[in-house]
C-alpha cells in the first residue's frame, strides 16, 4: 500500500498521530476534523497515498464511495443533523492544505451553524 512518511493523514493511517476514528475497514479510514467546522465535521481517506482526484485510482475511489452511505447514515444517527455537505478540495486554489485526498463530511444544523 502507498506511504508517504511525510504525509500527516498517512501518519494518522499508521497510528503514528492520533485520531478519533469514526469508521475504519481495509482500504477506508473516517475519522473527525482536529477542527471541527460544524459538530461531527469528518474526514473520509483512502488507505492509501494519493495526493488529490487527479492522482486517484478509480479502484481506490471505488471502495472508498461504497462505504460513503454508511458512514453517512452513522454520522446522522451520532449527531442527529438535518442535512450534510458532502465536499472535496483539490489544489491549493481550491483550498486543500493536506495532499492526501479526502472528503469533508459537514453535518448541518440550520442557520448559523457555522459553515456556509
Ligand atoms: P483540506 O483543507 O485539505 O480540504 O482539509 C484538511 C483538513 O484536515 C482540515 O479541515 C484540517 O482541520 C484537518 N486536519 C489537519 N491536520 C489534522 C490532524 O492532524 N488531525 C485531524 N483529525 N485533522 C486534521
Ligand atoms: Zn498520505
Amino acid at each position: 500500500m502507498s506511504h508517504d512518511s511525510n504525509c500527516i493523514f498517512c501518519k494518522i493511517v499508521a497510528g503514528e498521530i492520533p485520531s478519533y476514528k469514526v469508521y475504519e475497514d481495509e482500504n477506508v479510514l473516517a475519522f473527525l476534523d482536529i477542527s471541527q467546522v460544524t459538530k461531527g465535521h469528518t474526514l473520509i481517506i483512502p488507505k492509501e497515498h494519493s495526493t488529490d482526484i487527479f492522482e486517484l485510482p478509480a479502484e481506490t475511489a471505488a471502495k472508498l464511495y461504497s462505504v460513503v452511505p454508511k458512514i453517512a447514515s452513522g454520522i446522522k444517527q451520532t449527531f442527529n443533523p438535518i442535512g450534510l455537505n458532502i465536499l472535496n478540495n483539490n489544489g491549493e486554489a481550491a483550498g486543500q492544505s493536506v495532499f492526501h485526498y479526502h472528503m469533508h463530511f459537514i453535518p448541518r444544523y440550520g442557520q448559523g451553524d457555522g459553515f456556509g
